[in-house]
């Protein structure tokens, strides 16, 4: 009798111990699921809140234009009249637009993305408030003391006013493809991301594609590397004109067909203060090939058919990049952050000869053309690769990568320095040096129209 009841009492803590067990696995699960749920819908939200900002902000890159575009049509008028006070105003309405325009869609995007759950972002926000106190410093010269021409009196002050205002609200939607005047432009391995990429995923044939100094025998920069004094000193910022706002800016520029000098020539590039200008397509944004969109390239984007010509041009696009961030119930709640970027661009077309429609850079000057706003695959967006707003990468790029060019000293805690640390180790190129010598014909450049991905999505990943 007595061992039966011990032997029920064990079966009965057997079953309260498979019990617990059957719910710890049931509450488990559930709470799984909820984390499941909530990245799932995060991933949703945050889509939905980047697609809405791009979209806003292209819109904005639109009217901007065809803002511009018509002034140019009143300067007509105001030049038929001979009314040179009014021509003045005009021109200086226009130099104003070319910034506040693109940050009126700064500021839409703000509200798209904050209208979807995306709240704002510390990094953003900080990095945002840096740079408008750089811009207020842009006339006494930045980094090694370059200055930046105002292309109208008090520009700068009043951007970055501007700047200021957006980012005592937060910014929540990060404008990816700006571009800074102070940004040094490419041309330095360092600067390249495939760089780290190739050292993080002992990528040898990235360095026999990309370094060779000798085919064969195989001699690359794995081979050449002596010390950080290797890699050369950074490139300067070169800009390309400053009548254009850094963010969401729409590729134009003023020319001056009064005076004998256009302007943005002469000392540095700047706004020789004549009035009587009138605003152009830059050729360097809206004449150069949109990228990935011509299946005659290397690396074309997976896409039925061509472009229609009409629509077939690069110029102003809106690249935004924003963070969802969720909490997991099963890690104690450990946060995860979900990344999105995308891009959208304004499109219009002109009326041609024989009513073909063409491109609305056709004829040079800024007309009002813009109807329609699209979005874009990220990899056909201007500078869509860069990040402007990958705040890591920059913080690498503008505060360690000066020091360590200077002095070989590295950052700990940095992703992008660890890998230049590991590069530096003799054992790991190496074993580079070794597989290149056995294996370089291996190495070949990826065939065309084997691009991959999902079909208008991203090859370098959302
Ligand atoms: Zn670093």
């Amino acid at each position: 009798m007595k061992g039966s009841r011990t032997k029920n009492g064990r079966r009965r803590g057997q079953t309260i111990v498979f019990l617990l067990l059957a719910l710890t696995i049931l509450v488990f699960a559930f709470l799984w699921n909820v984390d499941l749920h909530r990245l799932v819908s995060g991933k949703i939200s945050a889509q939905d809140a980047g697609d809405a900002a791009a979209i806003g902000a292209a819109r904005w890159q639109g009217e901007t234009l065809n803002l511009i575009g018509n002034l140019n049509l009143v300067h007509g008028l105001a030049a038929a009249s001979g009314d040179d006070a009014a021509i003045d105003a005009i021109t200086q309405m226009q130099a104003r637009i070319c910034f506040t325009g693109p940050l009126a869609g700064l500021v839409v995007a703000q509200i798209a993305a904050k209208n979807n759950r995306i709240y704002q972002n510390d990094d953003f926000t900080d990095l945002l408030k840096k740079h408008a106190e750089e811009v207020r410093r842009y006339d006494q010269g930045v980094g090694d003391g370059i200055i930046f021409p105002e292309p109208f009196e008090g520009a700068w002050d009043e951007y970055a006013g501007m700047l200021d205002a957006i980012v005592a609200d937060g910014l929540a939607a990060a404008p990816d493809n700006a571009l800074f005047f102070g940004d040094a432009t490419g041309g330095h391995i360092l600067l390249e991301k495939d760089f780290y990429e190739a050292v993080a995923g002992r990528e040898w044939c990235w360095f026999y594609l990309n370094t060779a100094t000798s085919l064969e025998p195989p001699r690359t920069l794995l081979d050449d590397f002596v010390s950080y004094e290797t890699f050369g000193p950074l490139p300067a910022p070169d800009p390309p004109r400053y009548e254009n706002s850094e963010i969401f800016g729409v590729g134009v520029h003023a020319v001056d067909f009064g005076g004998a000098v256009p302007i943005g020539a002469g000392d540095g590039g700047g706004w020789n203060k004549t009035s009587g200008a009138w605003y152009y397509y830059s050729s360097s944004m809206w004449s150069s090939p949109w990228p990935g969109m011509n299946q005659e390239e290397a690396d074309p984007l997976p896409m039925a058919g061509q472009v229609k010509p009409e629509y077939d041009y690069a110029g102003a696009d809106a690249v935004v990049r924003l963070y969802f961030r969720t909490y997991r119930m099963t890690s104690q709640g450990k946060e995860d952050d979900i990344v999105w970027t995308a891009a959208a661009k304004p499109f219009g077309s002109l009326d041609g000869e024989d009513g073909v429609r063409v491109p609305p850079h056709t004829f040079g000057m800024v007309l009002p053309a813009f109807r329609d706003v699209r979005l874009i695959p990220i990899d056909a967006a201007t500078s869509g690769g860069d990040g402007s707003f990958d705040v890591e990468w920059r913080r690498h790029t503008d505060e360690h990568l000066p020091v360590y060019l200077d002095c070989g000293r590295l950052e700990d805690g940095c992703r992008y320095c660890s890998l230049i640390k590991r590069f530096e180790e003799a054992s790991f190129r190496n074993a580079g040096i070794a597989w290149l010598r056995k294996n370089h014909e291996q190495c070949t450049r990826p065939p065309p129209g084997g691009g991959g991905g999902r079909g208008g999505g991203s090859r370098r990943g959302h």
